[in-house]
């Protein structure tokens, strides 16, 4: 049977995969959450916006007759990966997650690990500080509850309205670099970094500025995801393609 994939997207590898998905000439569609104003262009059909839902899903998977899902999403996008994971079992199709491996800290690393938003959010109660707040624009209105602080927020768009109280955005697009993010942390006298566990390459230039900068981390750990097969590179996404069953790893985040 002709295989047709559902690459869901969001991330620096779900882009790589496509890449290469499309390079041989493997039939699939790139899905967009829709969260970001102009989002990266690729080499495969794209389609932008939400599925409504585990039905929703399912509708589509069977209309378009999707024989395969790849969940590249980010390893914060638990709705959308517990969604894929049930929507496949009810098509009845195989489902792999291309992730990350997590961030683990160096011994010179000054890591608080805390287990959510919520955690992060209690975790700044205390004397105002002036904190970069790295975690995109969707939990910022949580943090108002510690408005004592003053926040660097970095987001991809320029947000309509100024999303707290007391804030700067800086608006930038990653992969980012130690140099840069080193100067940006300098420049906003940053005292402490907030982070989600992301892993990968493109976003930890942050980690090793605070480490450099001898600046302490809240890291805010992942969501568990339910079990699935987990792969970590395109390669190998490839070769459970053309040999299903014998690649990635059983596991939930
Ligand atoms: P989420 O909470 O897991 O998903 C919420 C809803 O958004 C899903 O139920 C689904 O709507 C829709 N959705 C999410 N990803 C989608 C995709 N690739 N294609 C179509 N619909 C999608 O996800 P999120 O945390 O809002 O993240 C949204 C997107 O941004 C993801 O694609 C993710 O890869 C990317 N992203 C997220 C983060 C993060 O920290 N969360 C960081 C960087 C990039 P329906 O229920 O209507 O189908």
């Amino acid at each position: 049977m002709t295989q047709s994939l559902l690459i869901l997207g969001g991330t620096t590898e779900a882009s790589a995969l496509a890449r290469v998905v499309a390079s041989r000439g493997i039939r699939a569609v790139f899905s967009y959450a829709g969260r970001v104003g102009a989002p990266r262009a690729q080499p495969l059909p794209v389609r932008v916006g939400g599925f409504g839902g585990v039905d929703g899903l399912v509708a589509y998977l069977r209309a378009n007759a999707i024989t395969h899902v790849i969940d590249a999403t980010h390893p914060f996008a638990a709705q959308m990966s517990s969604h894929a994971v049930q929507a496949c079992n009810i098509v009845g199709i195989p489902l792999a997650a291309l992730t990350r491996p997590a961030w683990v800290p160096t011994k010179d690393d000054q890591w608080r690990d805390v287990a959510d938003m919520d955690a992060a959010v209690a975790a700044l109660e205390g004397a105002p500080k002036r904190v970069f707040l790295a975690l995109g624009r969707m939990h910022l209105a949580e943090f108002a509850a510690q408005s004592q602080h003053h926040y660097l927020l970095r987001l991809i768009d320029a947000p309509d309205a100024t999303p707290l109280p007391n804030c700067e955005v800086v608006v930038a697009r990653g992969p980012f670099n130690v140099e840069g993010d080193i100067a940006l942390m300098r420049h906003h006298k940053t005292e402490l970094v907030v982070c989600k566990n992301a892993g990968g390459s493109g976003a930890r230039a942050k980690l090793d500025a605070a480490r450099n900068l001898g600046l302490p981390v809240l890291m805010i750990a992942r969501p568990v995801l339910p079990q699935r097969t987990e792969m970590t590179n395109p390669a190998e996404v490839l070769q459970w393609l053309d040999h299903p069953g014998t690649e990635g790893t059983e596991r939930g985040v």
